[in-house]
């Protein structure tokens, strides 16, 4: 039985596909797509997701703009690639996911202190700037913290044993973190990254 449509949200965007074919990352392959489902059948993680990839393609197409920048598909995919290497169209999937989120913050669609994902990504980005790794006690305390002090603490006593059991089997180390040598170069990568993103679409100079 096919899957029922979701519930109009806001008004239609007829702009919005061109939109995203024209704007984000993978977009231009989106009008591949053929509706198979392949990639939501294959997302291991798509019973948490409000769409499967699938149906958010279909939404892009039909221009629920609001619907798509507010669901939780852009922030729940956790970039297994097992859509993207299963399309039978090569549609990029993870990579517009990825660019819808980006879109989405950028935009307004998400409050990004509120959303938990967002300041989950904000932490991971955080360490991985700083130090060139992520360190694991430092993001979720980053992470925890994000949303105050009260709730912080509540979560972190929550997952006291869990902590304290990865210390114990040496999967989570003590003491200063773990930085790459050279950081002064990647901060400059990622200055070019950012300064590529900043000037889309890309052209060929940038990967010489
Ligand atoms: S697997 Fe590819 S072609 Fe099939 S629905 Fe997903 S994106 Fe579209
Ligand atoms: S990359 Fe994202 S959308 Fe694709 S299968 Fe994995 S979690 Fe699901």
């Amino acid at each position: 039985m096919a899957a029922a449509a979701p519930e109009p949200q806001g008004k239609y965007d007829l702009g919005f596909a061109r939109q995203v074919y024209g704007n984000i990352d993978g977009g231009d392959k989106l009008a591949m797509c053929m509706q198979c489902g392949v990639c939501s059948g294959s997302c291991p993680i798509g019973e948490t997701m409000d769409y499967g990839p699938r149906k958010l393609f279909m939404m892009v197409r039909a221009g629920m703009k609001e619907a798509v920048l507010k669901s939780n598909t852009i922030w729940n995919c956790v970039s297994c690639y097992n859509c993207v290497v299963r399309c039978p169209r090569q549609v990029p999937v993870t990579y517009i996911l990825h660019d819808l989120a980006a879109m989405a913050v950028r935009e307004g669609y998400v409050e990004a202190r509120k959303s938990d994902n967002a300041r989950f990504a904000k932490a991971f980005w955080w360490s991985t700037r700083k130090y060139g790794r992520s360190d694991e006690r430092l993001i979720t305390a980053k992470y925890y913290f994000s949303g105050g002090l009260i709730d912080g603490t509540r979560k972190g006593m929550a997952n006291m044993k869990i902590a304290m059991a990865m210390i114990k089997a040496k999967r989570m180390h003590l003491g200063a973190p773990h930085k790459i040598k050279k950081r002064g170069e990647l901060k400059e990568i990622l200055a070019k990254a950012k300064e590529i993103q900043e000037r889309q679409p890309a052209t060929p100079e940038d990967v010489k």
